[in-house]
């Protein structure tokens, strides 16, 4: 086969237009301000822009029906009949059947939502079951290539792939708990096979199935049966009558699937060499290459916003020239993960910003390497050379190094990272000093964030009130807070965070080393948008961050506050990370951070100090031969944020999202005085798990589902604090919500507060009275 020479491509771009058009477009809908014709133009003219955007950056062949109202599996489910039956009724057109299945109705709840892979993407999860019936619906998938089409563009139609598809669906609610899926994939392939010929009937020469559960570890059954996939679904027409197909996948390496990969009779791989995935080049090369192939090589990182180093991924390419039919040039994944534009950015200083890359920056990255692979390095070498440059200029700026960060970190020793007293003498020191209760029960953090809270801090940043009008604000609602959580009983209680936007960002802005953006949005799930901080340098902390509101709120009250930052490692999981340093050492940098504010806070006489990490578990790597090494820095950063405090000082921490299972020991190596956990809807399964692998210190499985606006009973908390009592014992047991309460009313959190403490006066009256 002659060698095709080399081009730009991409996997998929941001959605949302660079205003958060499909944003406002899709909540008009919703509040009935727009019709869906109205909705459908927005979004086909955000499409046609972006094509237009790719096609005069360089881009040669474009992605399709990467595009999403909503969200891609979604749109997955929606492409093979994937809906339920109470979404099917419950709404009048099929927008809004899709829109049920997105947000729920009030007869139907909606469908799971989970985060996609380690990225702080959520998509909604299928529901599947034995009786599950597929049909083809390719209309999206065929409308938006016909559009690129006949816009006279080169379009590559992005699908999930078919193993991707079912092992991301759960079973659906009342069925088989135990039901696989992937049993269903005899049944999914003809419909995958008719998308797939309609996509080749409208002129699709190529169509790239996305199969990114393969870099995870899968047992040989799902190897197998993602095997027999690619071969069905090319033996399913003949070759004239289907599209070549090309299995991307992203965000790890392959490993052993890449070899099932290259053995099947796909056309095309596309794969990742960034980051942990960089492995898959000696995979690529232990197995001689896949010569009969087209690859497409994802060698700029496209989900973080670093300026890539074009002179090593020029690097990489000649080396995969080798080992391929054709080489193609890609970002890692889908730019979904970034935000659009670093021009956007007039706030920051222009030397940083050409360190950094957005999306419009990554796909000039990637047509400027294929240009390179093309015209040879000369006909790029302006832009290499600027390349270096900025590279240079990152590595040298004081923002990057700061000595006296560097020299800390370096003098950090294992007893920095350990309290000096075994957990049972902090617990008789912390009782003997807080003399609390037993079933002592507290809140997680937050308040209800009111309108009123919200308004005042876009007024104080519009300079429409002053910021001692704005701190008069703060202050009154914490003798709001405060006097609620008295009225209602609370033993522990806290400020309630109304001064915080949002619990990473408000850190980030107060840390050295971290850089906020204006425009810098990427999408969260559906049309929640956020903007993560980057954490670009050497992190520290100038000026005590949280003592202030801490003391002001124990000034009006003799029950202990707690103090409430956000743990190391979920700053950095809700952040872009540097990329030219170990993730281990930027935790230690904000871990000795952090360990400064809570030295300060303890000075201060706080008492009880939480330190919530509900991230925890999210930045797990997807490779189990990574997690050992995770799991070590990760609770060595909490242990040296909360290691200095004296043994009457009581550390809490804070971790929601049901799945604990394969961070129990982790768990345990924060050796946090006390952990609460959501669990509320898994009745109480979390504190019973935890409690069988021996967690031997005190837990706050989750009494109050906070994700609901239900009001919970005295009888029913009282019953779940009985189970909690099954597995714990009442000396190690609290009771709390599962979560923070910022997107509660303030009349529920009132009355279920109230609730809530009375059911474990109850149960704790019942023990003492023996019963
Ligand atoms: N302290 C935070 C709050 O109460 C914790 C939030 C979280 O766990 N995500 O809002
Ligand atoms: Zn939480």
């Amino acid at each position: 086969m002659p060698i095709k020479p080399t081009q730009a491509t991409l996997h998929g771009y941001p959605r949302q237009g660079p205003n958060r058009e499909l944003k406002k477009a899709v909540e008009g809908y919703w509040a009935g301000h727009i019709t869906a014709d109205e909705l459908r133009a927005t979004a086909a003219a955000l499409r046609a822009a972006t094509r237009q955007e790719l096609r005069a950056a360089g881009i040669a062949e474009i992605p399709t029906g990467d595009f999403s109202l909503y969200d891609h599996v979604l749109d997955t489910a929606w492409m093979v009949g994937a809906v339920p039956k109470r979404h099917r009724g419950a709404a009048g057109t099929s927008l809004d059947t899709y829109f049920a299945m997105a947000r729920g109705t009030a007869e139907a709840e909606p469908l799971e939502m989970t985060k996609w892979f380690n990225t702080n993407y959520h998509y909604l999860v299928p529901e599947l079951s034995a009786d599950t019936v597929f049909t083809a619906d390719s209309r999206k998938p065929v409308e938006e290539f016909t559009e690129a089409r006949q816009a006279g563009l080169n379009a590559r139609p992005v699908l999930l792939g078919p193993i991707s598809f079912l092992l991301l669906a759960k079973p659906a609610p009342g069925t088989d708990p135990g039901f696989a899926p992937l049993t269903l994939l005899d049944r999914l392939l003809p419909v995958y096979a008719s998308v797939l010929a309609d996509l080749r009937a409208a002129g699709a020469e190529w169509v790239q199935l996305d199969d990114p559960v393969l870099v995870q570890d899968q047992p040989g059954s799902v190897l197998g049966a993602t095997a027999r996939a690619y071969r069905e679904l090319c033996a399913a027409a003949p070759r004239s009558d289907r599209p070549k197909l090309l299995v991307a996948s992203y965000f790890d390496t392959l490993g052993e699937a890449l070899p099932v990969l290259a053995d099947s009779p796909v056309e095309g791989l596309a794969l990742d060499f960034t980051g942990p995935a960089a492995a898959n080049l000696d995979w690529l090369a232990n197995i001689g290459g896949v010569r009969g192939k087209r690859l497409i090589a994802g060698v700029v990182d496209g989900r973080n916003v670093w300026a890539a180093d074009l002179g090593h991924a020029l690097g990489t390419l000649a080396t995969l020239l080798g080992l391929a039919g054709s080489v193609d040039v890609a970002p890692s994944c889908s730019l979904l993960h970034v935000p659009l534009d670093v021009a956007a950015e007039r706030d920051l200083d222009p030397q940083i910003t050409r360190w950094l890359s957005f999306a419009r920056q990554k796909t000039a990255e990637v047509t400027v390497l294929a240009r390179a692979l093309t015209g040879g390095r000369d006909a790029v070498a302006p832009q290499l050379a600027a390349s270096r440059a900025a590279r240079a200029s990152r590595a040298g700026s004081a923002l990057t190094r700061d000595p006296a960060v560097r020299a800390r970190c370096a003098a950090v020793t294992a007893s920095d990272a350990r309290r000096p007293q075994p957990y049972p003498e902090r617990a008789a020191a912390q009782r003997a000093r807080l003399g609390l209760p037993p079933l002592p029960t507290t809140s997680i953090g937050s308040f209800p964030q009111t309108g009123e809270l919200r308004q005042a801090r876009a007024a104080l940043r519009a300079g429409r009130i002053s910021a001692d009008a704005y701190r008069e604000r703060i202050a009154e609602e914490i003798r709001t807070v405060i006097g609620c959580q008295e009225e209602a009983g609370l033993d522990v209680l806290v400020h309630g965070e109304p001064e915080r936007n949002d619990m990473v960002q408000h850190f980030a802005e107060r840390l050295s080393g971290f850089l906020a953006t204006r425009h810098g949005w990427v999408q969260s799930y559906g049309t929640r948008y956020v903007r993560p901080p980057i954490l670009a340098g050497d992190v520290s902390r100038t000026a005590p961050m949280t003592v202030e509101w801490t003391s002001f709120a124990q000034s009006l009250t003799d029950r202990p506050v707690k103090g409430m930052l956000t743990g190391p490692v979920t700053m950095l999981a809700w952040s872009f990370v540097r990329d030219d340093q170990p993730l281990a050492d930027t935790a230690r940098q904000v871990a000795l951070a952090l360990r400064d504010e809570v030295t300060d806070l303890e000075a201060a006489g706080t008492a009880v100090i939480q330190v919530d990490e509900p991230a925890l578990r999210e930045l797990l790597p997807l490779r189990r031969a990574a997690h050992p090494s995770y799991t070590r820095w990760a609770t060595e950063a909490f242990r040296l944020t909360t290691g200095r405090v004296r043994a009457d000082t009581q550390i809490h921490t804070h971790m929601c999202y049901a799945e604990f299972g394969e961070i129990l020991s982790a768990i345990d190596d924060l050796d946090a005085d006390v952990i609460s956990l959501e669990a509320a809807r898994s009745r109480m399964g979390i504190a019973a798990e935890l409690a069988a692998s021996g967690y031997p210190r005190a837990v706050g499985p989750g009494v109050y589902d906070i994700h609901s606006p239900r009001i919970p009973g005295v009888g029913e908390l009282t019953a779940l604090i009985e189970q909690a009592l099954r597995a714990l014992p009442s000396s190690r047991l609290w009771i709390n919500p599962d979560c923070g309460l910022k997107t509660r009313t303030t009349d529920e959190v009132q009355a279920a507060l109230r609730n809530m403490v009375t059911a474990a006066r109850n149960v704790s009256g019942r023990l003492r009275d023996g019963a």
